[in-house]
């Protein structure tokens, strides 16, 4: 992929990424993460930390060229707490369908979102990525971090169901895999007071222990703030490790690979390449 290698298309000149698309490759990967509180253990840009990680492993294997990380994405909830900035849903699926439209210009013909941040990002890239795809015919897919290795959790966890959460055993482990430095491990305790029926876990879809949830009720950001209080965290991070992390990165850089792979494999007819300056 020339220049030493990095599949960062952002360290790479505009002729690097001519010659990319010119010997046969028109595959990029798009990161999309979060600022957002996540414990007084963690750090806010976990959610991007984890799809830039992601990307970066997967497209440096593949081959394929990562595109810079979005760092904010929809996250009403999360300013219960201070700190945390979102933006739109129509914010996030206007600027990921422009980022779309820009790649496709060039001669780009499928790209791959690669979402941190669990949920509430997914409706609106999953907009911009059927809508655009309906527009174009370009071979276009969201992957999510937390559900694309969902099965292969189950082998890595120690806490009992509702273990999982956010800032929780799997992300803090994740965590502390990426980002030792950013971790403070004395701060993390467990919340996992949920008071209602055992089939009633709409919050808990992150645990592929607990069931998924049968009906979709949002908090306001008033009632999540009541449920969290000062902390933040859901689930119970005093359990998670850097081999945790490790393992559960691995197994979602296999998996996207597999995606990687599965999209590169889908017969492809650009139709239209509406540049975003153009409508
Ligand atoms: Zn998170």
């Amino acid at each position: 992929m020339g220049t030493a290698e990095t599949p960062w298309a952002h360290e790479k000149s505009w002729r690097e990424v001519r010659e990319y698309l010119d010997s046969g490759n028109d595959m990029a990967i798009l990161p999309v993460g979060s600022v957002e509180q996540h414990g007084p253990h963690m750090p806010m840009g976990h959610d991007a930390f984890a799809a830039h990680h992601v990307a970066r492993d997967a497209g440096q294997r593949a081959g394929v060229l990562v595109y810079p990380t979005l760092w904010y994405g929809w996250t009403n909830n999360h300013m219960a707490l201070t700190g945390t900035v979102t933006l739109r849903p129509e914010t996030l699926t206007a600027v990921v369908t422009d980022i779309m439209a820009s790649l496709l210009y060039h001669g780009f013909n499928r790209v791959i979102v690669v979402n941190g941040h669990r949920r509430a990002n997914l409706a609106p890239l999953e907009i911009a990525v059927n809508q655009m795809r309906q527009r174009t015919g370009a071979a276009l897919a969201v992957v999510d971090v937390g559900i694309i290795a969902f099965d292969r959790i189950a082998d890595i966890r120690t806490t009992p169901p509702g273990g999982q959460g956010h800032a929780c055993e799997l992300e803090a482990s994740h965590a502390l895999h990426m980002n030792p430095h950013l971790v403070d491990m004395e701060k993390a305790t467990p919340q996992s007071s949920n008071p209602e029926p055992e089939w009633m876990t709409g919050h808990h879809i992150s645990d592929p222990a607990v069931d998924a949830p049968r009906f979709f009720y949002p908090k306001t950001v008033e009632e999540y703030r009541a449920e969290i209080g000062d902390q933040g965290q859901s689930g119970d991070p005093t359990q998670a490790t850097p081999e945790k992390g490790r393992a559960f990165h691995e197994a979602v850089v296999e998996r996207l690979i597999g995606v990687i792979e599965y999209i590169k494999a889908r017969e492809v007819n650009v139709r239209h390449r509406p540049a975003p300056f153009e409508d």
